[in-house]
């Protein structure tokens, strides 16, 4: 008899948002492989309740640790063991014994969870890509060599691609982009475009902050920063290239010229999956394109002068230290006041902008720091957003 396989002990951080859920999808459909066993979430109860009944979790924590969420969840899931509060999303893939930690919560908030899902030595399947803006110096520190595999389209991409050479012969980075739903517009009209138009995304499906970057192309710019750290390059050696079909994930150009690229589905269970099964690859969770039907594949330039986000971003990548961790902070105070109709879109770089001018980048040195950069800057980007609608 084959000896029965060991399961992978997965631990879902942000389980109940677009990646989370996509997480369990990949899950229930390789059960022999992987195991649930904790399952985290920001502050929806509900979602996480019924995530962990339909996949049979008994530990659970939630960072919102009110008495209403407590009592919710008490009723709810009453057999759960479940946690609450900011400590307790950090330490479960500790406490169920993690053999890989997924991260996709959104946000700043990811940063201490990361780095504690890497102090236990677990796979961290990183689709989160704010805490590498953030404070990737000190998740990079904090990560042995291959321990974090990314989840990020592009970026998966890219980790594929350089299976094909030495990480030493890689010259260059084409980071696609679909351009999102605003592609082609001028200042002008992107300036009366509505959070309900962005959320309208021609190729993904995805949360709504990320749906707004993707929309403003902050998204690309927050990539081009963690391409950065995850594969040791300086941001000048990544070029954003605009492909709206979203069928090129990314492509790596090696030192002999010869370009490398990964193509696919747009659909985030690809790269959800690999990251898991890496270095093996498993049945696709969905159907593999048949690319007589794909129609053109196009490439062209983003247009930085629309897309401002894009150029404050990159600003951002070139100063270093603790600038992109105020810039990081600034975009998702602005992103937030979009999506609530405070402000407009073309005002989201604005407020960056102000947020920028107005920091001293100073070198990282620890967590403490960082997180005190984060909430500075916040301050400043809820005052500009006041400031504005006045
Ligand atoms: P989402 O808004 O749909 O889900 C976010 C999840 O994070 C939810 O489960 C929420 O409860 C949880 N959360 C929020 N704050 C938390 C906190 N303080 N502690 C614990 N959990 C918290 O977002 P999403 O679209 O799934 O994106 C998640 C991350 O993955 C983002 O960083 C995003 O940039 C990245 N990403 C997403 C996609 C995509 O297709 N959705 C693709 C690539 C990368
Ligand atoms: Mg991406």
């Amino acid at each position: 008899m084959a000896e029965a396989r060991r399961r992978a002990r997965v631990c879902i951080l942000g389980a109940t948002g677009s990646i989370g859920r996509q997480t369990l999808d990949v899950c229930s459909r390789h059960a022999e492989r992987l195991e649930v066993v904790g399952l985290a979430a920001g502050s929806d109860a509900r979602g996480l309740a019924e995530a962990a009944a339909r996949l049979h979790v008994r530990d659970l924590a939630l960072s919102d640790a009110s008495s209403a969420s407590r009592e919710l969840l008490a009723e709810l899931a009453p057999s759960a063991a479940c946690e609450f509060g900011e400590r307790a999303v950090a330490e479960l893939c500790e406490r169920v014994d993690a053999s890989i930690v997924l991260v996709a919560i959104v946000g700043a908030a990811a940063i201490a969870p990361t780095l504690a899902a890497l102090r236990t030595g677990a796979r961290v399947a990183l689709a989160n890509k704010e805490c590498l803006v953030a404070a990737g110096s000190l998740v990079c520190a904090a990560a042995a060599p291959g321990q974090i595999i990314p989840v990020d389209s592009e970026h998966s991409a890219i980790f594929q691609c350089l299976q094909a050479g030495r990480p030493s012969e890689l010259s260059r980075i084409w980071l696609t982009c679909s351009g999102g739903p605003f592609r082609g517009l001028t200042r002008e009209e992107l300036a009366h475009v509505t959070a309900q138009d962005a959320l309208r995304h021609p190729t993904w499906n995805m949360g709504p902050k990320i749906t707004i970057d993707s929309a403003d192309l902050m998204n690309k710019g927050l990539e081009v920063i963690e391409a950065t750290w995850l594969f040791g390059l300086d941001a000048s050696k990544v070029s954003v290239l605009v492909h709206p079909q979203s069928l090129v994930h990314s492509m790596v150009e090696f030192a002999d010229g010869e370009t490398i690229a990964q193509l696919g589905a747009p659909d985030m269970r690809g790269a959800i999956q690999y990251a898991m099964s890496y270095p093996e690859r498993w049945k696709a969770p969905m159907e593999a394109p048949d690319w007589r039907k794909m129609g053109p594949i196009t490439f062209d330039a983003p247009d930085f002068e629309v897309f401002r986000c894009l150029a404050l971003a990159m600003e951002a990548a070139h100063v270093g230290g603790t600038m992109p961790a105020a810039m990081n902070a600034a975009n998702e105070v602005a992103n937030a006041a979009f999506r609530e109709g405070r402000i407009r879109m073309t005002e989201i770089d604005e407020v960056i902008e102000v947020v920028m001018d107005t920091t001293s980048p100073a070198s990282v040195e620890s967590l403490e720091q960082i997180l005190e950069v984060d909430s500075r800057a916040r301050r400043a980007a809820a005052a500009c957003i006041q400031e504005l609608a006045r």
